[in-house]
Formats: C-alpha cells, structure tokens, sequence
C-alpha cells in the first residue's frame, strides 16, 4: 500500500516546491495525534513543524473535532453574498476583541496569499477613495508574504523564491532588512533606508508592507521591538498606511499574542492566517480600522472589490472560533516561554559547531541557521529515521512545536535534531 501511494503520487501530484517525478522521498502519513504523526509503515515522528507554524494545538484534538463535527451537521458551506451565519460571526467578535483595539472590522479570505492580495486592494482603495493615486508599496528585503502576484511582488526581490517572475512584477520599493536581533537597541540609522524612500516617494506609496518581529521564509529573522515601533512612527509621520503581516506570528507564536504587541503598536491593516484555524482548514481574515473601511465605503466605487468563493466558509470560521477559544483558556504563555526554555537548551549544543553560523529563538521559534545549504535528499530520511518531523529550507533547520508539546517529547525533538546535524554535517 505504502508503495502504491509513493509511486502515484510521486509520478503525479505536485508538491509545495517541488518537481515532478524526483527521487527525493516523500513520506505518507495517514493519521496524527498530538504532536505525532504516524506514517504508513507505523513509525511515529516527533513534530518540530507545527504543519508549518499552523497546528498549534497538535493534531486530532478532541474539543477541535467536536466543533467541526458540529459544523458539519449544520452546514459545511454557504455564500457569504447577501447571507451571514453564526460562526463567521462569533470569529468576527473575537478577532475585534483579541486583536489590538482599533482594529475593528473584518475581512475573511481564503489563504494567507489570498489576503494579502486584498491588503494591497484595501489599502490602494484606500487612498483612491481619498483621491489619491497611491499604488506603490514599500516593504524590508528579507519578507514572504505568499506566492500569488500581489504577494510575491513585496516579497524579498533577491532570495524570495519569485525572482524568475520579476518582470511581470508590478515595482514596489524596497528598503534594506530590518537589523537582526531581537535584543538589538534600535537607533534612527536603523531606519535610514526605509525613511529615504518615503522622502523621495512618499507621496506614491500606499503603505510600508512588512512582518512584525519575525521573518519568517524569507530567512528566519528576528528583530527588535524598537525596530518596529520606529516604524510606526515613520509611517505616522510621512501618513502612509502600515500593513503588518502576522500570518506566520499571530496567535502567541513569538510569546505575545501577536507580534506587534512586543511593540506596543497597531497596524492599519493586520493579516491572519495559518494558526487561526488551529492548522485544521485553510483559512485568513484582515482587521482594520472603522476609519479605513468607512473611507473605502465612501469613495467610488464605495465597496471593497474583492470577495471569494469561500470567503468565511462557516467550517473553517468553526474550526477558528474553537481554535481560539482553546488558546485562551490554555497556559500558552507558559507553554510558548517553556518551549522557548526547551529551545534553547535542546539547540545549545550545536551551537560552537563550525558549521553552525548561528542558533536563535524566540517564543516558540528555534533556528539553527548553517553556512552552507542542506543537502534535502540526505537529510531528511536521517530525521525520519531519528523519529523527528523537521523539514529545513536552505541553510535554515528551524522548528516551531505545537504549544501543547511536553518537556519530554521537546527534548527528544531538539535531541534528534542535533543528533541528525551531526550525522550529516
Ligand atoms: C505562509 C505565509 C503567507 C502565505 O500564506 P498561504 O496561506 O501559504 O498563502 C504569507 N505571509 C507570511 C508571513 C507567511 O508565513
């Protein structure tokens, strides 16, 4: 059985990234509990990914299937043209409460790309309403904000994975990556480029477009709250709009609920996606301000041009009203600052190794970042067979646990990943 499945799918069905018909292993797995997931041959993984920063909760989580399966005999879907129904509705109530405070209306789309196309809409309709023709972004080298057109156009130009469509990319500016380090004092020169280019174009520009305190495939990074807050600032004074993409940092990833509260500062538009729905259903809402959507409202055409198929598919807002309810009445906190503990500890010893430049956490983020790329067809069978799930990208080997994963089952995680680098390196 095994073997059918690997050979139709590795002869027909595309993978993220990936080629058709490679040798490199793909490995099926057929159920998930908890932290683990099981493959077809009965080996349990250890999982380090969180089905990349989504499953916060782990897998197969009983109060998580009791809402679905409540869902479901209601009504798995209905249009949201015209209709509104209870789970979109309570989602909507408690992404106004959790979020910060004046963002207060919200937008549901399907996927994390899916929303940032509509941020940029938003925002360029924005100004439009205000009869101004604003349609040039600017963001920091080293982003990922998805991989659709609009998306890939504001992420990182050299090593976002889209250089080979950059001539049909629309131009946004680009000014150098925030300085790394989270515990980095932040000064003025930090900003030095961002302000240069809103005092050449600022009039032209929509909106700075970035991720909050973590850089997330774009490389890994980390930077500083201050950082951040300068931003703001900036914005503030040269009156564009601030579109900060938490899709990967939202719901308590980097120790607060979301990244901009490091900074004590709130975006005009906000992006969600990824562990809003607890990794259960694709799923991402936008919040903004009453100010912006009356703005919109206001101006021609006087609506939002943009709603999809499935937008606030009552499923997936199900899964996300559960989601969240089980973080808050969870110890996330405590969880997030234990796994950053677990973290580091499990990191440490890897890191004085030649071949390590570099190991970093934050929150419930761990990264071990290499001078040179790993070889994917060598390594990753060693993890599986280290019973770990891990899957780098480049030189970075990261891991971001569900919050729910015990000290135990962290140790033995951050054991198998250490030991695998030593295998290989
Ligand atoms: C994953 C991600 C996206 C894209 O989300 P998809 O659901 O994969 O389309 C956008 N921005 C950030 C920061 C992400 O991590």
């Amino acid at each position: 059985m095994t073997e059918d499945l690997t050979t139709f799918d590795r002869d027909h069905i595309w993978h993220p990234y990936n080629a058709i018909g490679t040798d490199l292993p793909v490995f099926p797995v057929v159920s998930a509990e908890g932290v683990r997931l099981r493959l077809a041959d009965g080996r349990e993984l250890i999982d380090g990914m969180a089905s990349w920063w989504c499953a916060i909760h782990g897998y197969n989580h009983p109060q998580m299937n009791r809402a679905l399966e409540g869902q479901l005999g209601r009504m798995a879907h209905v249009m949201f043209g015209g209709l509104t129904h209870p789970p979109a509705v309570e989602l909507g109530r408690q992404l106004v409460e959790i979020t910060p405070p004046s963002l207060e209306v919200v937008f549901f789309a399907d996927s994390g790309s899916v929303s940032m196309e509509a941020a940029l809409k938003m925002a360029v309709q924005y100004w439009h309403a205000r009869g101004e023709k604003r349609q040039r972004f600017l963001t920091v080298r080293g982003g990922y904000h998805g991989d659709t057109f609009g998306a890939m156009s504001v992420c990182d130009p050299v090593n976002g994975m889209h250089t080979l469509f950059s001539d049909m990319l629309p131009k946004h500016l680009f000014a150098d990556a925030p300085p790394a380090g989270f515990e980095r004092p932040s000064t003025d020169a930090d900003l030095a480029s961002l302000r240069g280019h809103l005092e050449a174009q600022g009039r032209e520009i929509a909106a700075v477009v970035m991720e909050p305190i973590v850089q997330g495939a774009g490389g890994m990074r980390f930077h500083a709250p201050g950082y951040l807050r300068r931003v703001r600032e900036l914005c503030d004074e040269f009156g564009v709009l601030l579109v900060l993409d938490e899709i990967a940092t939202g719901f308590g990833r980097t120790g607060r609920l979301f990244a901009c509260e490091h900074a004590g500062i709130e975006p005009d538009i906000l992006a969600l996606g990824k562990a809003l729905t607890g990794g259960y259903m694709t799923l991402a809402a936008l919040l903004t301000s009453r100010h912006l959507a009356h703005t919109i409202g206001q101006g021609e055409p006087g609506l939002f041009m943009h709603g999809p198929t499935f937008m606030a598919n009552p499923l997936a807002c199900a899964a996300a009203a559960a989601s969240i309810r089980l973080l808050l009445e969870s110890p996330w906190r405590q969880r997030v600052a234990a796994i950053e503990q677990g973290l580091k500890q499990g990191l440490a010893p890897c890191a004085d190794w030649p071949q390590v430049k570099e190991v970093r956490v934050l929150g419930a983020i761990g990264v071990v970042e290499l001078h040179q790329p790993v070889d994917m067809a060598v390594i990753q069978p060693r993890f599986v067979e280290n019973g770990v799930w891990v899957r780098p990208f480049g030189r970075l080997v990261y891991l971001m646990p569900p919050f729910v994963m015990s000290p135990e089952d962290l140790a033995a995680l951050t054991a198998g990943v250490v030991k695998t680098l030593d295998e290989v390196l």
